[in-house]
């Protein structure tokens, strides 16, 4: 069972709440879709068993001592990478190129290279409670989406080999491309939000993508105590909309206490309030039908 963990937005504490549902109990994979900005290997520490190199795409680049120069190539390049200097030497810009290969065809002197764009990463291997699988997208580098893609497969693959039944997503914040890629197929989403305007207003577009791919969603109200009006609100708009409150989860300064240690906070101190609450949530999801 694939357990998606998102937010409309960054900040809500949505990996910290991964990471206590990740160790609330029996063993599991958890897989850091967030590739751009992966963060729970700093809290797990796993031992990482397999590196996988991950193409997000390519770059093409001219070998000049092939190149005459021709410009055939400005006139087929559609993202406008391509251009001649006033001294008539065609330079490609890296930044600009996506990598389509449509140059390297049409040279008639076959005098550009595609070179991959190779620097991202995929690391499988294990932590305390279970396994971990998680991305890391090079700086610069694209379609993290296909990069989340990846990670999900690795993750469902270990958790067949290890014969673990639950599998945590912990997604990314916003509702981009590898969001979609994270939630599409799960069994089960649960949206973290938070109580101000931009909490509610997130948690509405993240329910929106969400009802698009028919999945039924449930919601966490993390710091619910900040801000109860909204809060209020946030739970006025669930339940009009169909969207099941799981918990409310009060502004714990020991969650961050927690995460500076490398701990979650179920780890840190289980006996916590926060932390019961946190393992009464998981069983919750975990019980619940969809
Ligand atoms: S088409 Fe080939 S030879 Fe002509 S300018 Fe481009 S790279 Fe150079
Ligand atoms: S690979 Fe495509 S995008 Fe890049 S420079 Fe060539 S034609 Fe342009």
């Amino acid at each position: 069972m694939e357990i998606a963990i998102v937010s409309g937005k960054g900040g809500t504490g949505k990996s910290s709440i991964s990471a206590a549902f990740a160790t609330a109990g029996g063993r599991v994979v958890i897989a850091d879709c967030d590739v751009d900005a992966a963060n729970l290997y700093l809290i797990f520490n796993p031992v990482d068993e397999e590196e996988t190199v991950y193409v997000s795409g390519h770059n093409a680049v001219i070998n000049y001592d092939l190149c005459t120069n021709c410009g055939l190539c400005t006139d087929y390049c559609r993202f406008d990478a391509i251009s001649a200097g006033d001294d008539g030497i065609v330079t490609i810009s890296g930044i600009s190129c996506d990598g389509c290969f449509l140059c390297s065809r049409v040279c008639p002197e076959k005098a550009i290279e595609m070179i991959p764009n190779d620097k991202s990463r995929m690391y499988s291997g294990s932590f305390r409670n279970g396994r971990m699988v998680y991305g890391k997208l090079a700086p610069g580098e694209e379609n993290s989406g296909k990069l989340v893609n990846m990670v999900r497969e690795k993750a469902k693959e270990t958790a067949r080999e290890n014969n673990i039944g639950t599998i945590i997503l912990d997604g990314p914040p916003g509702i981009g491309c590898p969001a979609i890629s994270t939630i599409t197929g799960a069994d089960k989403v649960v949206i973290v939000t938070e109580p101000t305007i931009s909490g509610l207003s997130d948690l509405k577009r993240m329910a929106e993508v969400t009802g698009k791919f028919s999945l039924q969603a449930l919601a966490i109200i993390n710091k619910y105590d900040l801000n109860t009006e909204i809060s209020g609100q946030i739970e006025e708009w669930c339940s009009q909309n169909g969207i099941r409150v799981i918990g409310k989860l009060p502004f714990d300064s020991r969650i961050t206490e927690a995460m500076i240690q490398s701990k979650s906070i179920t780890e840190y101190n289980p006996q916590l309030d926060i932390s019961n609450k946190l393992k009464e949530i998981w069983q919750q999801i975990l019980n619940q039908n969809q």
